[in-house]
Order: structure tokens, then C-alpha cells, then sequence
């Protein structure tokens, strides 16, 4: 079984390359791969699921179920950018829905996690999400016209990008405690993530064991993705 990971491709309208390259890559994989794992931020931003074809994402849909109709499962777990993702996307889709974190278990443990609640030193970010996962906002949020999202959406984007220019390289990415506090509470000594766009394999030690947290990159100049196969796990970026 061939099991392939990804994350933050932030596909857009504006970022027809990237589409381009997610299309290469289910058309081919949908024969090879039994299972695709989307961690998040596969949109660069997401408004209601009624918003996909105002942003331009009726084909990704197409794409995505297409996959599954070859014989690939897509699951799908949101990123701090498409967390309002719905049931009819998934169901359009025919993408499953994951909870973040979640474990699978191919022959080996695996914690799938966005990344997002692990940059904890980032103090602004984690209150945003806080406000942002709860029902109430997302209700509020969606009842408003799709104009109006659209609206409010680009705004958020367009301060977001201007914090980032301000903020420490350092708090934006995991926090090491935060990461051995989950692998611990969900017994894993492999976390795969996406979020921070710093590819790697870090190796280190949980509990006296060795422990490893692969960071998938994001698709601006290519495609990143981790593969599981035979008992393996490989990163290629
Ligand atoms: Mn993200």
C-alpha cells in the first residue's frame, strides 16, 4: 500500500501552476496510490463551500473526485487557510473529512496534524484560531452573502501577509514542547505536518526513544509530498 502526504498548496485563481501540478499529480497517483492524505491549506483561502466556484475551484473538485473514482481515498484535514471546508465540499468532492490531530495506523503509528496549533510562540496566531474554529464565528461568518465574505476574506489575507513580514522567523514555526506534548498524548513517535513550509525529517528523542516529525513543504516552485510504502516513510520535497 502507497500512501502519500500532503499539504499547503495553497491553490488559487492566481496560482494556475500550482493547480496545473495538483491535477499532474492526482491523474497519475489515482492509479498508484491507495490513499492521499490532504493536510491542510490545499486552498489558499476558502469562503463556504457555496464559494467554490467564485473562487475558482470547480475543477480541483472535479479533479479530487476523479481520484477517488480511479480507486484512491482522499482524506481531508483543514489548514489554518481552508478551515471552513464542509460536508459539500467533501461530499462534491468525495473526499473524508479528518479531525486534526488524527492517527492512522497503515502498519505503523502515524499523528497527522495541519501544524498550526503547534506554533504556540505565536501568541497572535493562536488567538485568531481560537476565535476563528468557533462555531459561533463560523456561523456568523457563513450566514453573511458570499460578496461579503469575499470581501472579509481578502482583508484577512492582506493583514496576515503584513504580520508575517513583522514576526520572528522563530515563533512562526513549532514549538518543540508543543510537539512532544501531543506525540506523548496520542502515544505516536511520528508526526507528519505541514503549515510552517520548512521541509524536513527531524529526529530526536520522546521518552527516552527515538522520535521523528516530518514537515512537508508547500508547492510554490514544486511539488512536496511524504510517502509511506512497505513499513516506510520517505519525504521528498
Ligand atoms: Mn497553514
Amino acid at each position: 500500500m502507497t500512501i502519500a502526504f500532503i499539504a499547503d498548496l495553497h491553490l488559487s485563481s492566481q496560482r494556475p501552476r500550482a493547480v496545473e501540478m495538483f491535477t499532474q499529480f492526482l491523474r497519475r497517483g489515482a492509479a498508484k496510490l491507495e490513499q492521499i492524505y490532504i493536510l491542510g491549506d490545499l486552498f489558499d483561502y476558502w469562503v463556504g463551500d457555496d464559494g467554490a466556484g467564485a473562487l475558482g475551484h470547480e475543477k480541483v473538485e472535479m479533479e479530487l473526485r476523479a481520484a477517488t473514482e480511479k480507486g484512491a481515498r482522499i482524506f481531508f484535514m483543514r489548514g489554518n487557510r481552508d478551515f471552513l471546508i464542509g460536508e459539500d465540499f467533501a461530499r462534491r468532492a468525495n473526499c473524508e473529512l479528518l479531525p486534526d490531530p488524527a492517527v492512522i495506523e497503515p502498519g505503523r503509528r502515524l499523528l497527522l496534524t495541519h501544524g498550526d496549533a503547534l506554533c504556540t510562540d505565536d501568541k497572535e496566531h493562536q488567538e485568531a484560531r481560537g476565535k476563528m474554529l468557533s462555531e459561533k464565528w463560523k456561523r456568523v461568518f457563513l450566514e453573511k452573502p458570499l460578496d461579503a465574505r469575499m470581501q472579509t476574506a481578502a482583508e484577512m489575507r492582506a493583514q496576515s501577509e503584513a504580520g508575517k513580514l513583522q514576526k520572528d522567523m522563530k515563533i512562526m514555526d513549532v514549538n518543540q514542547g508543543a510537539v512532544e506534548e501531543l506525540m506523548l498524548r496520542h502515544r505516536a513517535d511520528v508526526l507528519i505536518h505541514g503549515h510552517t513550509h520548512r521541509p524536513a525529517v527531524h529526529q530526536f528523542t520522546l521518552a527516552g526513544k527515538p522520535a521523528w516529525r516530518y514537515v512537508l513543504g508547500d508547492w510554490f516552485d514544486g511539488r512536496s509530498a511524504a510517502y509511506y510504502a512497505g513499513g516506510k516513510l520517505a519525504l521528498r520535497k
